[in-house]
C-alpha cells in the first residue's frame, strides 16, 4: 500500500482539466468555450457594489435557500422557454458541475447507474465514479444525432436511474430535438430523471426549442443552465437547474450547508439584473458562430452543425500536430472529442481572424 491511502480506484488517475497557459504563453484563447466578452462599467460598478454590501454581513451565514437569487432566476428562465417557473423549482450551486454531481449524490450512488452518449461531456464519468454510480455510454451516429431506436434499447437494457444528455452537446454542439427528449422521458418514466444540460442552451440556433417548454409535461425532466457560457460568469461558479419541487428537495438532502457563499449570490443577482447587456454579445457569437461553419466548410474541412458557442471540426490525420501548430502561433484550442477532430471556441472577431490565419498556415505546413 502507497502514500497517501487513497481509494483504489482513485489511484495513479490526473486530476481532470483543460490546459490552462497565460496569455503570453497563448493571446488568443479558444479552448474552454468561454464568453470573449468581459462585463461593461456599469455591471461592474453593481458587482462591487453588491459585495460590498454582502460583505457587512459576512460575520453571518448566508441565505441557505438564496431565496432572491432562486426568484431572480426564474425569471429569466420565464424570458427564455420557460412556461411559468416559480423559484420553487429553480436549484443553484457552484457551476452547473456542482449542480450535477449533487443530483448524482442524491439519485445515482452504489447499485445505480448514470448514462450517457458519447461522445459527450467529460466530467459525466466522473460525477459518477466519485458517487460511487455505475457508468454506461451508448454512442451516438456518425453525425453526432441520437438514434433514438438504440438510446431507448440501451435504456431498456442498461435501466439507468439517470440519463445525462447535453442539448447543445459538448464537444460536437448537437442540439436534441425536442421530441427525442419526450420519447426518452416517457421510456425512463417516474423511476429515473432525464437531465438536459444546456450550458449553451442561449446559443442555440433560431427555431430550436429549450427543453425547459417541456418541464410542464415530464415530472422526470431536469433542465440545467449555467451563468458560465451566455452571461459570460465563468469565473462566477453559478450554475443552476429547473425541475419538480420533489427533485429539489432531493438534491438538498445532500447540499452542503450553506454551500452558496453571501459573495455569490449577491454577484450572480447583480450579473441578473445586466442580464440585457451580457446576453447581448450572444448574438454576435451565434453569428461569428455560423461564419466560422461557414468558412470552415468552405475549405474543404469536415464541420459538426452547431448550436453552441464552439465549432468541432476536422478531420485530422495527426490532430495533435494542428493542435500543436496553431499554439505555436498563439492560438490555443481543445484537442477533444473523437480522433481527428478538433474543437474552437467562438472568440471576437479579431480573435477568429486570428484563428483562420494560423490555420491556414498550419495546414499548408502539415501538407
Ligand atoms: C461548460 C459546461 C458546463 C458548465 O459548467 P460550470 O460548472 O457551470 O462552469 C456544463 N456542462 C457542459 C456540457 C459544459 O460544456
Amino acid at each position: 500500500m502507497s502514500f497517501p491511502p487513497i481509494r483504489p480506484e482513485l489511484a495513479g488517475i490526473e486530476p481532470y482539466g483543460a490546459p490552462q497557459l497565460t496569455k503570453d504563453a497563448a493571446p488568443v484563447q479558444l479552448n474552454v468555450n468561454e464568453n470573449p466578452y468581459g462585463p461593461s462599467e456599469a455591471c461592474l460598478d453593481d458587482i462591487a457594489a453588491s459585495v460590498r454590501e454582502a460583505a457587512r454581513t459576512l460575520n453571518r451565514y448566508p441565505d441557505r435557500e438564496f431565496t432572491a437569487l432562486r426568484e431572480g432566476l426564474a425569471a429569466y428562465l420565464n424570458t427564455d422557454g420557460g412556461q411559468g417557473l416559480t423559484r420553487d423549482e429553480i436549484w443553484a450551486a457552484n457551476g452547473s458541475n456542482e449542480v450535477m454531481l449533487q443530483l448524482l449524490q442524491a439519485f445515482g450512488g452504489p447499485g445505480r447507474t448514470a448514462l450517457s452518449f458519447a461522445p459527450t461531456y467529460s466530467m459525466y464519468p466522473e460525477y459518477a465514479r466519485d458517487t460511487h454510480t455505475t457508468w454506461v455510454a451508448g454512442r451516438r451516429e456518425t453525425d453526432f444525432s441520437l438514434d433514438l431506436d438504440a438510446a431507448v434499447a440501451l435504456i431498456r437494457e442498461v435501466r439507468p436511474n439517470v440519463v445525462l444528455l447535453p442539448s447543445p452537446n459538448n464537444p460536437t454542439g448537437t442540439a436534441l430535438p425536442p421530441e427525442a427528449i419526450g420519447v426518452l422521458c416517457e421510456e425512463l418514466g417516474e423511476s429515473a430523471l432525464l437531465v438536459v444540460d444546456e450550458a449553451y442552451g442561449e446559443f442555440r440556433r433560431e427555431g430550436v426549442p429549450s427543453a425547459l417548454e417541456l418541464l410542464p409535461r415530464y415530472r422526470n425532466l431536469v433542465v440545467s443552465r449555467t451563468m458560465s457560457k451566455a452571461f459570460a460568469g465563468a469565473g462566477l461558479r453559478l450554475g443552476y437547474l429547473a425541475a419538480d419541487k420533489a427533485i429539489l428537495d432531493a438534491i438538498r438532502v445532500v447540499r452542503l450547508p450553506y454551500h452558496l457563499s453571501a459573495v455569490s449570490q449577491a454577484t450572480a443577482l447583480a450579473a441578473l439584473r445586466h442580464a440585457d447587456e451580457l446576453l447581448g454579445k450572444v448574438d454576435e457569437l451565434r453569428k461569428e458562430r455560423d461564419e466560422t461553419v461557414g468558412w470552415l466548410r468552405d475549405r474543404g474541412f469536415e464541420v459538426a452543425d452547431s448550436d453552441a458557442n464552439f465549432v468541432l471540426f476536422g478531420l485530422f490525420e495527426d490532430r495533435h500536430a494542428v493542435w500543436q501548430g496553431l499554439l505555436d502561433r498563439g492560438v490555443l484550442i481543445r484537442e477533444t472529442g473523437p480522433d481527428g477532430w478538433l474543437r474552437v471556441s467562438i472568440g471576437t472577431p479579431d480573435e477568429m481572424t486570428a484563428f483562420k490565419t494560423a490555420l491556414t498556415d498550419v495546414v499548408k505546413e502539415l501538407r
